[in-house]
């Protein structure tokens, strides 16, 4: 288990010091804590996947805040009692383009270094973009506990597949798709308001957490449940915990160090480092 340190970064803005100094610090700090840890779970939140291009949905200029009827979509009331509802999502995956062409970022790809040596313990994610996985990460390290659009999944029976097997569907005239096993209704395999969270990814991210030496928070503003409960449950198992985002986090008071900056500026940075090696016994040549 790695110490808590204490942290000058947190105080620095305080003293009067520059945002530029203060960040650069925090950063050194993240780096150190990373370099030292034998063990790392990370979770990340829509920040990491933001330089992608991904739209944000809850904030001002958000997909949901500028048209409420497109949230609709994400609730499995909605989606369930309403075949126009089903009708309008289908047609936005599958001739929307909203997914086409969106690549990982330099955020994605600079957690593939963890892995190295097996240091990666796991990697959750709320998002839903799969990008992760094409950045080249693990898929058996990873938990996408809310989902992804790059499956789809059939609400009566445990029937699965690549979600281009139901858009191929769509842009075949089929508008409203069901399941040819069960005549369930299909839907793409993310979570949606109103749905429970897959069996086992709650329980397999908190070990994550309580397993792990350093928690590395990454763009989440970790306010959403249970998912934000990794936070408390790695500082309550004496694990050190890195939160980088843009903006303030509800956990901020329970990191070790804050980072707040550019997430694929900083990111490569904190986690680019090797391993510190802590063996005295071993012979200087
Ligand atoms: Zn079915």
């Amino acid at each position: 288990m790695v110490e808590a340190v204490s942290c000058e970064a947190l105080t620095m803005q305080d003293r009067g010091e520059r945002p530029a100094e203060a960040l650069e610090a925090a950063v050194l700090v993240a780096a150190d804590l990373v370099a030292g840890a034998a063990s790392v779970t990370v979770l990340t939140g829509a920040g990491i996947s933001t330089d992608s291009g991904i739209p944000d949905f809850r904030g001002p200029e958000g997909v949901w805040t500028k048209n409420p009827e497109a949230e609709k979509a994400s609730d499995i009331r909605y989606f369930m009692a309403d075949s126009g509802v089903r009708r309008a999502r289908w047609e936005v995956l599958a001739h929307g383009g909203m997914w086409d062409g969106v690549e990982p970022n330099e955020g994605h790809r600079a957690l593939r270094p963890l892995e190295v040596g097996g240091r990666l313990h796991t990697l959750v994610t709320q998002n839903v973009d799969g990008l992760h996985v094409l950045a080249g990460t693990d898929p058996a390290l990873v938990v996408e506990v809310h989902g992804t659009v790059r499956r789809a999944m059939c609400l009566g029976c445990d029937w699965r597949a690549d979600i281009d097997v139901v858009l191929d569907r769509v842009r075949a005239g089929d508008l409203d798709p069901h399941c040819d096993a069960c005549g369930g209704l299909l839907k793409s395999a993310t979570v949606s308001f109103g749905q429970g969270l897959f069996e086992g990814d709650m329980e397999r991210s908190l070990a994550a957490a309580r397993e792990c030496d350093v928690l590395l928070a990454v763009g989440s503003t970790l306010g959403v449940y249970p998912v934000a409960l990794m936070v408390p449950e790695a500082v309550d198992n004496g694990a050190a915990v890195v939160v980088v985002n843009g903006s303030p986090t509800e956990m901020d008071h329970l990191a070790t160090v804050n980072v707040r900056g550019s997430i694929s500026e900083v990111l490569p940075r904190i986690v680019g480092r090797p391993q510190h090696v802590v063996d005295e016994s071993r012979p200087t040549w």
